[in-house]
């Protein structure tokens, strides 16, 4: 962790409010649920503004959220710092032309799809999800996006699980976390 997320008196109140669910939705999986966040509008506030507050007038152009809870984040970062929001949802939600991506999951496998056109080549990005597990949904985005022509500054994650070394997937591509959970 950062002096900066060290210090800062608010990331302790929003460690309090996620809550840890053994064995959901398989056994073996401690899953991060932080639907309990969402219900403490203070915790909720104070976990946007600290990413508001790193990005802002960073030149970021669009904030890329992941479905489904990147959008609960990424959509008022977007928001208060002067973005678009651009979905990056799971395969056949979009109506329009998409580019695809595959990837693993902690349990399971999925897809990653980007309206064509959202982006344009030379934008500065943000791509935000809740959680950092193994980093394969991460690195599906930023190949979107790369794909699309940006340039990924950096991926913003409420929490970071470790132990499953994800950071270590991103090729050097900046991560920042406000809390770990093990
Ligand atoms: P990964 O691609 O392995 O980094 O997984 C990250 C994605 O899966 C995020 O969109 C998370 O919402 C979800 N996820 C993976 N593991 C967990 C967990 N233990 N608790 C909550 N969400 C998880």
């Amino acid at each position: 962790m950062s002096a900066y997320r060290d210090k800062d008196p608010r990331i302790h109140g929003i460690q309090s409010k996620i809550r840890v669910v053994p064995n959901f939705p398989k056994p073996g999986i401690m899953f991060q649920d932080i639907t309990t966040l969402l219900l403490d509008p203070k915790a909720f506030k104070d976990t946007v503004d600290l990413f508001v507050e790193r990005y802002k007038g960073k030149n970021i152009s669009v904030v890329t959220g992941i479905e489904a809870r990147g959008f609960i984040f990424g959509t008022p970062i977007a928001l208060e710092i002067g973005a678009k929001f651009v979905p990056l949802r799971k395969p056949n939600k979009l109506p329009g032309k998409v580019i695809s991506e595959e990837y693993e999951l902690e349990y399971g496998r999925d897809c990653l799809e980007m309206h064509l056109g959202a982006v344009e080549p030379g934008e500065r990005a943000l791509v935000v999800d809740d959680l950092i597990a193994t980093g394969g949904t991460l690195c599906a985005a930023m190949k979107l996006l790369e794909r699309a022509g940006a340039e990924v500054v950096e991926c913003a994650c409420v929490i970071e699980l470790p132990d499953l070394k994800g950071r270590e997937r991103l090729n050097g591509k900046p991560l920042y976390v406000l809390l770990e959970s093990y």
